[in-house]
């Protein structure tokens, strides 16, 4: 019997057993924290992971993300053999490339600096610059990246991007590599963090990388809290190295009541809205993948567990 074990929102879990009951009657879809028996479970799909149901699922092969990163899952509790499959769905990439395209304009035609005058009550037009008079950078060039640049592409801005191996993307000047951040940074207006977090890359958005861009850039960090310094970004722009940074995630989520960013000017918050999985299309890319997993077939977004993503 194929055995696998939705853990996560319940709404979500009993929508997704009764798709797979239609177009998979032959997996036994189980919806943690329902019974059934666990020691047959092969596939679990979970956000995230506690050692609980770890330890009752001795027959488990493989884990499917909820989501498009796996760092919120404590891989360190899941045996080495057990593969891990991240969501790469249609409702993540459209949601996302829609956020960077929001958050982009907003900062290419200054709205932190308008939202802040207004609340002043002052009336304060500055010059307008062109789309291709600016450059956006991405920090990863990865699945949502890709989607971002599509969806940027019309407008006409400079284009630019880094990542850990050499890549080609038509109208994409690209960068590689700890020896091509430098050249990266010194060019990006507006720089797009959507790397996944991991040893490698946590902390990245810190001081030493500000001062590598050029003075008033700004930033966007949509892909996790863990790849900024809070304090570095907020002297940052007060001392004007940076001019105004769109958050969407946090360190530690929901941010703490207090915390300085959320009464900052220069900072637009949002609370982890930008790339959302949405049921209706990612029980299909699960489906997907499962059947895939079943052929032994290559699965899109399987995880190097080595790599972190
Ligand atoms: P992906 O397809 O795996 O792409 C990751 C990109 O980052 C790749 O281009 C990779 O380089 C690059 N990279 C990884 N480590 C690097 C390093 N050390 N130095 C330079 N480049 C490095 O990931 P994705 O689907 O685009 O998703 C990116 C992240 O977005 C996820 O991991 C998740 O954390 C975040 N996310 C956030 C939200 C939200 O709502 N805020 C929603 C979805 C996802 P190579 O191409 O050379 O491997």
């Amino acid at each position: 019997m194929n055995t696998i074990l939705h853990h996560g929102d319940e709404a979500r879990g009993r929508y997704w057993r009764e798709v797979f009951a239609r177009e998979m009657p032959g997996v036994d879809f189980l919806c943690h924290p329902d019974g059934g028996d666990w020691s047959q479970v092969r596939f679990l799909v979970a956000w995230t992971l506690t050692p609980e149901v770890i330890a009752a699922l001795p027959a488990l092969e493989v884990i499917f993300s909820i989501g498009a990163g796996v760092d919120q899952l404590d891989l360190s509790i899941v045996p080495p053999h057990v593969r891990v499959v991240r969501m790469i769905e249609p409702g993540i990439t459209t949601t996302m490339a829609q956020y960077i395209v929001m958050a982009t304009l907003a900062l290419h035609r200054d709205l932190p600096f308008y939202v802040a005058e207004q609340r002043h009550g002052r009336w304060s037009p500055r010059d307008v610059r062109l789309c291709s008079e600016r450059t956006v950078g991405f920090l990863g060039l990865g699945e949502l990246a890709r989607a971002s640049i599509k969806a940027l592409g019309p407008l006409g801005f400079r284009l630019t991007g880094w990542s850990r191996s050499t890549k080609a993307i038509a109208g994409v000047e690209t960068y590689a590599g700890q020896e091509g951040l430098s050249g990266f940074l010194a060019s990006t207006d507006i720089l797009v963090c959507l790397l996944p977090l991991t040893d490698a890359t946590r902390g990245i958005l810190c001081r030493d990388l500000f001062e590598r861009l050029p003075r008033g850039a700004a930033i966007v960090n949509a892909a996790r809290g863990g790849h900024l310094v809070d304090g570095d970004l907020t002297a940052a722009l007060d001392e004007g190295l940076l001019s105004a940074a769109f958050l969407d995630v946090a360190s530690t989520e929901p941010l703490a009541e207090g915390h300085p960013f959320y009464s900052n000017p220069r900072i637009f918050l949002t609370p982890h809205i930008s790339g959302v999985t949405r049921p209706e299309t990612a029980v299909h890319a699960l489906i997907t993948n499962l059947r895939c997993v079943l052929a032994n077939d290559p699965v899109a977004g399987e995880v190097d567990r080595a790599r972190g993503y």
